[in-house]
């Protein structure tokens, strides 16, 4: 099937998902078109995560429809279908849909430039020369151009994180999915990653941002989002969402995370 490059990059419809009898997701509907950044915001187990673990295949999902640039990648009430040439599709969503995990997730015995030339060269088969030379374009964008060499262990967090986002970049992805990227940071280093977020929004990048900093969504976001208990419970543009909150429990959520 060919992708449609007038669809948004990502389109989640009526998306329901369980653990067992435990319904998470009751119904969520998502679109980001190109260029969007959508942050995701809510109480702690309300599903911020499972909703971007669902977008890119890493968890089932029991009901709706996800639509990368108009393909499906899920139909509803199927699951993961396993027709042959599934595995593809899969592989092609987690380039395209590229995350940032909280916890960095680099690899402790490799460098960073081995971390971020990994998965373009081994899973997507790159060659590794011109891999490498964007892998360096990559980490200079982040501001650690001068730490290709080194471990992981040899950074701060916030360098961490900021070699986590040049490895999701190196995947030259479609849109990059962030799972709260500044909440394992001490705050002094949160600001470095926000900075490098917001530069990837100006620059036109497509964003899911799961995240608890309000500052930032504000900042950063074209539209947001709030869950609650798996529903969407209020979206709208940031300055009217955070600005006039219409629901109690919006309302709440802010006031507490003030
Ligand atoms: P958030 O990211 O908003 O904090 P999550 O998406 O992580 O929320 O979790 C939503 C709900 O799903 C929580 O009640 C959580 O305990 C539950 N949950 C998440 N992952 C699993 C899992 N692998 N198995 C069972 N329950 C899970
Ligand atoms: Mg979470």
């Amino acid at each position: 099937m060919t992708l449609d490059d007038n669809a948004p990059v990502l389109s989640i419809r009526n998306l329901h998902k369980c653990y067992g009898a435990l319904e998470v997701l009751k119904g969520v509907d998502i679109t980001a078109h190109r260029g969007d950044v959508v942050s995701l915001i809510g109480s702690s187990g309300s599903g911020k995560s499972t909703l971007l673990r669902c977008a890119n295949l890493l968890e089932d999902s029991q009901e709706g429809e996800i639509l990368f640039k108009g393909e499906p990648v899920r139909w509803s009430g199927k699951g993961l279908s396993r027709r042959p040439g599934d595995a593809k599709q899969v592989l092609r969503i987690r380039t395209n849909l590229s995350m940032v995990f909280q916890q960095f997730n680099l690899w402790s015995h490799m460098t960073i430039l081995q971390n971020v030339m990994e998965a373009p060269v081994t899973v997507l088969k790159r060659d590794p020369k011109e891999v490498a030379e964007a892998a360096h374009r990559y980490l200079a964008k982040v501001g650690i151009g001068d730490k290709a060499d080194v471990y992981p262990a040899q950074l701060s967090g916030g360098q961490q994180q900021r070699a986590a986002i040049a490895r999701a970049l190196c995947m030259e992805p479609e849109a990059l999915l962030f799972d709260e990227p500044t909440s394992a940071l001490d705050p002094e280093l949160e600001q470095e990653v926000v900075k490098v977020i917001r530069d990837l929004a100006r620059e036109g990048r497509t964003m899911l941002i799961v995240t608890h900093d309000m500052k930032m969504a504000r900042d950063v976001s074209s539209h947001v989002v709030f869950l609650h208990q798996g529903r969407i419970e209020e979206e709208g543009a940031p300055d009217r969402l955070f600005g006039a909150p219409e629901s109690e429990r919006l309302r709440g959520f802010l006031s507490a995370t003030q």
